[in-house]
């Protein structure tokens, strides 16, 4: 019983009867040789020879979930995505999940593992967490052999003149401007000590130790190359893709891109084990095709093309969660990831609980680690309607994009009725489908309302369109974006900013750049301690990052960091293992 379980608990429990993968794949349609096993429990999907296969068999319907601005309380997107699922499945649908793999960040940090929760998990739930089929190290190590390129090359010529360059490698200089190094390392841990490093310090070899320079680590899930493995939609696509990544600027200001330090072939053949999207199990024995990673805030955040292409063939139907609210992530999904797939959705589903509604309605913000405050265990209409201008927005966000929204209500045992029926009235008057779900306590069985919703919402017209073109300058973009999903009142941008845009404005291959925001998921704006649905503000652009391989210009607005830190109360202090059995606790 979740209600006296941890997650993990229930998890645990559930793996005792789980199915092996062998029949997972086989129950979704997979030939024997398109499952590459992983062990019992865990494998990889041949995509190329599913896609192959089935070329000509039309897709499924393609659901988005998708919620409110996050809290602290959290919102159960994951568990929502995993719920609607096991209550497709109890009305004998055929359906999949796609979401992504957890970082090591969160899962060591505050927010957990993102499998999902109560009766609504996938499993197993420890090598889910725990590195899985090591995707992520892939990434991480294509990542870091791009700065080891860049690094030795830049020690390389200072040592020597072009002559001896031509001499010992055949190389021609680059002539790297150190000032405009863009790239710097990776890693899967929340560590503020390593957002500004000092890198190549002289040691006993002097010289031979490397170039001293600043450098920097962002979070692995951020890396480009994680960004390029969500939109790429094939392994020749991605090779492309991996060639075009800008690693600094030579003195004369041209870029100087992974190809032409040669290292994008290598680093192609790291992650070619990772192209293949993984695939375990619901507790209730349904395909969680599992790829790319999260962050939607401070990356793209979204479920791979290639696993939701492979999940459109096998299902009639396909749920694919995209990260924080629909501000953030959905509306990557719309006009990010849904330009590069082609592919359109037949619903999205908007998650929110009523404790979160509270939060954003004016109820005090709980802080992370202490005791929930009393407010959110007794009756409040008043926070819940106020909170539902939030819930509104979003639902807004999806209509604008031409889908039918569906409201889950994710339920808590501490929800009353009153509180319920306020959502329900708020919702339907603003024309949106609202279901309550319980599946966090029942799994499926608790889920058939927003299941029936779901299958309901997929048969209506749906317009999907882009909510700008890519032909349009880069400010324009950023400003549609900044007035139309995030409520803003206008654009401000640092000077560095405008430096930047501009020269991406002048560009003649810009409107092949995609956009992708960075802005905190915790507020509409940019300013995470503003809760509901806040007015009068301007959205601030401090800079501009370039990610040329995955496609896409990256305004940064406010002051977010690609490097998220730890705080004094870990979940790390809580996990263990067991000597005896090798089981890991703690996990959630
Ligand atoms: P999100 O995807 O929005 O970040 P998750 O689905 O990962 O949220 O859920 C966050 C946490 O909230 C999990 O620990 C999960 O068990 C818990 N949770 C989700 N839904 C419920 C619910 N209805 N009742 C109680 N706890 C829930």
């Amino acid at each position: 019983d979740p209600k006296n379980h941890a997650d993990w608990e229930v998890a645990q429990d559930a793996e005792k009867r789980m199915k092996t993968i062998y029949a997972i794949a086989d129950e979704m349609g997979l030939t024997e040789k398109e499952l590459l096993p992983y062990g019992h429990y865990m494998g990889k999907i041949d995509y190329r020879a599913v896609l192959k296969r089935l070329e000509n068999k039309p897709n499924g319907k393609y659901i988005n979930v998708t919620a409110i601005t996050p809290t602290p309380l959290g919102e159960g997107k994951s568990t929502t995505t995993i719920g609607l699922v096991q209550g497709l499945g109890k009305r004998g649908k055929k359906s999949s999940a796609a979401i992504r793999q957890p970082s090591g960040g969160p899962t060591m940090g505050v927010k957990g593992s993102a499998a999902g929760g109560g009766r609504s998990q996938c499993i197993p739930l420890t090598p889910f967490s725990l590195g899985f089929t090591g995707d992520i190290n892939s990434i991480m190590n294509a990542h870091n052999l791009a700065m080891v390129a860049l690094t030795s090359r830049m020690q390389h010529e200072r040592n020597y003149d072009d002559e001896k360059l031509e001499k010992l490698s055949g190389m021609k200089r680059l002539d790297i401007d150190p000032t405009r190094v863009e790239m710097g390392w990776v890693i899967d841990f929340c560590c503020q000590a390593l957002r500004n490093v000092i890198i190549g310090i002289d040691g006993v070899n002097g010289q031979r130790d490397g170039y001293m320079m600043r450098s920097k680590f962002d979070i692995a899930v951020s890396s480009e190359v994680m960004a390029i493995l969500a939109v790429a939609k094939d392994l020749r696509d991605l090779r492309e893709r991996m060639s075009k990544i800008i690693l600094a600027y030579d003195k004369k200001g041209n870029a100087l891109t992974t190809k032409d330090f040669e290292v994008d072939g290598a680093m192609t053949a790291w992650i070619v084990e990772a192209v293949n999207p993984n695939l375990i199990q619901t507790l209730e024995g349904q395909p969680v095709i599992v790829h790319a990673g999260p962050f939607a805030n401070i990356a793209i955040g979204q479920s791979s093309i290639i696993a939701d292409q492979v999940g459109l063939k096998l299902s009639e139907y396909h749920v694919t969660e995209s990260g924080f609210g629909a501000d953030i992530g959905y509306e990557k999904f719309w006009n990010l990831k849904c330009h590069y797939s082609g592919l359109k959705p037949d619903a999205a589903v908007v998650v929110a609980t009523i404790r979160a509604l509270k939060c954003h309605g004016g109820a005090p913000v709980p802080a992370p680690g202490k005791p929930l405050p009393e407010e959110y265990n007794s009756e409040n209409v008043e926070w819940v309607e106020k909170g539902c201008a939030n819930l509104l927005h979003h639902v807004n966000i999806v209509k604008k994009s031409g889908v039918s929204p569906v409201v889950c209500i994710n339920a808590f045992v501490t929800d009353t009725d009153a509180e319920i029926a306020k959502v329900r009235e708020l919702c339907e008057a603003a024309g949106a489908r609202v279901a309550l779900s319980r599946h966090w306590e029942h799994g499926g069985d608790g889920a058939l309302e927003l299941a029936d919703a779901v299958i309901a919402a997929c048969e209506d017209e749906t317009e999907f369109t882009p909510l700008y073109s890519w032909d349009m300058p880069a400010r324009e973009r950023i400003e549609r974006v900044a007035t139309e999903v995030y409520g803003a009142d206008g654009v401000d941008y640092s000077v560095e900013a405008l430096r930047k845009l501009k020269a991406i404005e002048a560009d003649p291959k810009a409107s092949e750049l995609g956009m992708c925001m960075v802005k905190s998921h915790l507020s509409l704006s940019d300013i995470p301690t503003k809760k509901g649905v806040p007015t009068g503000w301007r959205l601030t652009i401090r800079d501009v990052l370039v990610f040329g391989g995955a496609g896409f210009f990256v305004p940064v607005a406010g002051a977010i960091s690609l490097m998220p830190g730890t705080g004094s109360n870990p979940s790390f202090r809580r996990i263990d293992v067991d000597p005896d059995t090798g089981q890991v606790k703690g996990l959630f």
